[in-house]
């Protein structure tokens, strides 16, 4: 008598949104040899910046959910502690900052997130770290599946959702809050409650019309891609969102060179920056500050303006991000099988980053091929 034997299962890849389609966008190699080879991924003081404010607001927000903590405003002890906390969790990671600048810059941007956006945001927020997946077909190619493997027509996408607001208008506190009134801007506020989905940035406010010339092979808006492709992960476990707020936490506790950029964009009337308005004291206060200067502290209900970027989920965009994701877990498949059957790394792996300040920091740099400084 013959047995059968059970057929066996086919391994699906699987591709989170953060560690391994957005770095691999940035570059192929630098998320290969950070991936698969556990090189550190860069000596960037921007990458422990970002992990830095982002992990603190996360942290404060937890505790205060959990009832260790009372609501903010908290005294500059609380948050240096918390501080403290989070940078030794990311040492751990091997993320460090040398910079004593750098850590103070991240420190007040801290305080400012978690002082000036914690009373607004945090008795919103419904649930937090929600982990997300779904499954996506590989794209397809001139009607037959691109990847030859049949075994890996699809694969699996995984993400975590920071934030979910439950909002609506009926409740009065709409004109009371700054992220309310953003929201009832672009009509997302109803008298129905809805489910508004919250990404946090480290970084300012990106300048949409200097980066499209300025980084014309990307083609995309990073974060508006992010942002879709999360709310698409959110709706496989339960309804889309309405929007997605994008938290630019840098705005809250502007650079210099921030503030300079800005009083240009006032004097070019940039069609995309979010600019005070030509009578405010905030639009004086850009006009008067020069070079040298201490930044002036610009109003704290214009910082939240523009730190808070609404990007409403239509089905055109959010088709377009998929789409965009789609064909860059093709690409990475592709550069594994090619990496397997070759057996070199340096070939088989796209370098598709552009960005020289990238470049500098990445540990790779001594034998990238691409790299600007060789
Ligand atoms: S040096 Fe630049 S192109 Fe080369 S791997 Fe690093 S980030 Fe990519």
């Amino acid at each position: 008598m013959s047995i059968s034997v059970r057929r066996q299962h086919p391994i699906q890849p699987a591709y989170s949104l953060t560690a391994d389609v957005q770095n691999f966008l940035q570059c192929g190699l630098q998320y290969r040899y950070a991936r698969d080879s556990h090189l550190p991924w860069s000596d960037s003081p921007q990458l422990w910046f970002g992990r830095f404010v982002c992990d603190c607001l996360q942290a404060a927000e937890q505790q205060v959910r959990h009832g260790l903590q009372p609501q903010p405003p908290w005294d500059i002890a609380r948050i240096t502690q918390l501080c403290g906390a989070v940078a030794a969790r990311l040492q751990a990671e091997q993320i460090v900052c040398r910079s004593r600048t750098r850590q103070q810059v991240g420190q007040q941007c801290v305080t400012a997130a978690i002082n000036e956006l914690g009373p607004l945001l945090f008795p919103l927020i419904d649930e937090a770290q929600i982990p997300v997946s779904g499954s996506r077909w590989f794209p397809t190619v001139a009607g037959k599946t691109a990847v030859q493997d049949p075994q890996s027509s699809h694969f699996v996408l995984t993400g975590t959702v920071p934030a979910l607001l439950r909002v609506a208008a009926a409740d009065g506190t709409a004109t009371a809050c700054s992220l309310l009134q953003v929201l009832q801007a672009h009509g997302i506020v109803p008298a129905e409650p809805q489910t508004v989905l919250v990404d946090f940035k480290s970084a300012h406010r990106p300048d949409l019309h200097r980066r499209t010339r300025q980084a014309a092979t990307a083609g995309v808006d990073a974060d508006q891609w992010r942002a879709l492709v999360l709310a698409w992960l959110l709706s496989q476990q339960t309804a889309l969102p309405a929007a997605v707020v994008v938290v630019y936490l840098h705005e809250l506790s502007p650079s210099a060179a921030a503030l300079r950029r800005l009083r240009q964009a006032q004097y070019r009337r940039t069609a995309d920056v979010l600019l005070p308005s030509a009578d405010s004291r905030d639009a004086a206060l850009l006009q008067a500050f020069s070079a040298g200067q201490e930044p002036p502290q610009l109003s704290r209900d214009f910082r939240l303006q523009r730190a808070f970027r609404v990007i409403p989920v239509a089905p055109a965009t959010l088709l377009t991000a998929l789409q965009t994701t789609d064909h860059a877990a093709q690409r990475i498949h592709a550069c594994r099988n090619h990496e397997a059957r070759s057996g070199r790394i340096l070939k088989a792996w796209e370098r598709n980053n552009h960005s020289p300040a990238a470049c500098n920091a990445c540990r790779a740099r001594t034998w990238c091929p691409d790299f600007p400084g060789r």
